[in-house]
């Protein structure tokens, strides 16, 4: 069958043919969002060589199945995208014009083309959607709240000579992910490997940063050497309640970085992809944040150079949309859909996707209580006050 064709069967993607994603603590999985819990966790850099992983009989499985059109457990994300109506992960890659399916996919020869890398959970911030397994910030709280920690030792990492092995001039792409890559120093010694050993101008970079500290200019210098260089530039919300969400951060300190990395577009060639995690924490700023976006970087919500992409938040589940009460939902539809930004398709389209995704389930009894203690404890530990930030939406919701 043509690819063209597998691409419609609801369940192919060309990840598992081309790609791996690498997490702390030698954690490996088809991408970053496949559920965990739904992967041979032996599979791992402890146990294991990349390849040995890739050409497993796990994958070998997954790639039967998805030839065959079936589901995949472990892809429930990318299906509930798709079933409230937005582009998914799987079928963004699939049409990637950047990772070409037709160069980088071998039906019958998977290979390596691609990797996104968590090397490590050295991050500054300890931001509300997060935890350990991504900032080493959260360990001690996650306890307080939790009782428990998502990783074993407060900080980890990957091991790196296992990823160089695989790193060779098939590779066209290596996307940096952390904690945050600009205190990652590994992520510059790649970047040295590569260009000391392949041609890297058919190589493009992607940098998934919080934006609180900038690169140095003898980076910026070696990024010339790459095909372009694509920043996934966090973007949670704005003033408050940015500082709420990405503590212990400033707005203006990040606001100021939003546009240097931006002005970046002239001195590199560059392109940005404005990620926005949609949480209960920053739904109610949705309209702010696109009213900054139209005066700080363009009119537009999808360009050549920049796009603006939120998605639905998961997990934790009590900041998931579908964890509050009906009535607050009502509010919020009402808050999304009454504003003149909805004249544009593609902000509709994310509005109809967050109001679909909002009452697509109830999730409120089951996590009312979580929400109210993760929130009293958080607010005492960082001294924050959620009812100052939000009253307007939430008021009396516990
Ligand atoms: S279908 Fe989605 S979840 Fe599954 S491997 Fe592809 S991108 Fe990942």
């Amino acid at each position: 069958m043509s690819i063209e064709n597998l691409k419609k069967n609801g369940s192919f993607c060309s990840m598992i043919w081309n790609h791996m994603f690498f997490l702390t603590n030698n954690i490996v999985k088809p991408c970053c969002r496949f559920e965990y819990e739904k992967f041979d966790k032996i599979l791992n850099l402890d146990n294991f060589e990349v390849n040995d992983i890739f050409y497993s009989e796990f994958y070998k499985k997954t790639r039967e199945k998805m030839l065959k059109g079936e589901k995949i457990d472990g892809c429930k994300r990318c299906y509930e995208e798709e079933e409230s109506g937005k582009k998914s992960l799987r079928q963004r890659y699939n049409d990637s014009s950047y990772i070409k399916i037709e160069e980088t996919v071998d039906l019958n020869k998977p290979k390596i083309k691609w990797i996104e890398l968590s090397f490590s959970n050295n991050c500054n911030l300890k931001c509300r959607m997060c935890d350990s397994r991504y900032s080493y910030k959260w360990y001690d709280e996650e306890k307080e709240i939790f009782g428990k920690t998502f990783i074993k030792n407060k900080r980890s990492y990957v091991n790196l000579n296992k990823i160089l092995k695989i790193i060779d001039d098939n590779i066209v792409h290596i996307k940096f992910t952390g904690g945050e890559p600009f205190l990652i120093k590994e992520y510059e010694r790649i970047i040295d490997y590569l260009i000391d050993n392949y041609d890297v101008s058919k190589i493009f970079l992607n940098y998934n940063t919080n934006c609180t500290i900038r690169p140095k200019d003898d980076l910026i210098k070696k990024w010339k050497k790459f095909k372009f260089v694509e920043f996934a530039l966090s973007f949670d919300g704005i003033d408050d309640v940015w500082e709420y969400i990405r503590y212990p951060s400033k707005w203006k300190t990040v606001e100021k970085n939003i546009k240097f990395f931006y002005s970046l577009k002239d001195t590199i060639n560059s392109k940005y992809v404005f990620r926005s995690t949609i949480s209960i924490l920053n739904i109610v700023n949705f309209h702010q944040m696109l009213d900054w976006w139209k005066e700080n970087i363009s009119e537009n919500f999808h360009s050549e150079i920049s796009t603006f992409n939120p998605t639905h938040l998961t997990f934790p589940s009590f900041l998931n949309l579908q964890s509050l009460p009906k009535e607050k939902k009502h509010k919020i539809k009402d808050y999304l859909l009454n504003h003149k930004n909805n004249e544009n398709e593609i902000i509709r389209k994310y509005v109809d996707h967050f109001v679909n995704f909002m009452f697509f389930k109830d999730r409120y009894e089951q996590n009312k209580e979580m929400l109210k203690k993760y929130i009293m404890i958080t607010d005492k530990n960082r001294n924050q006050d959620f009812f100052r930030i939000y009253n307007k939406f939430y008021e009396g919701l516990f």
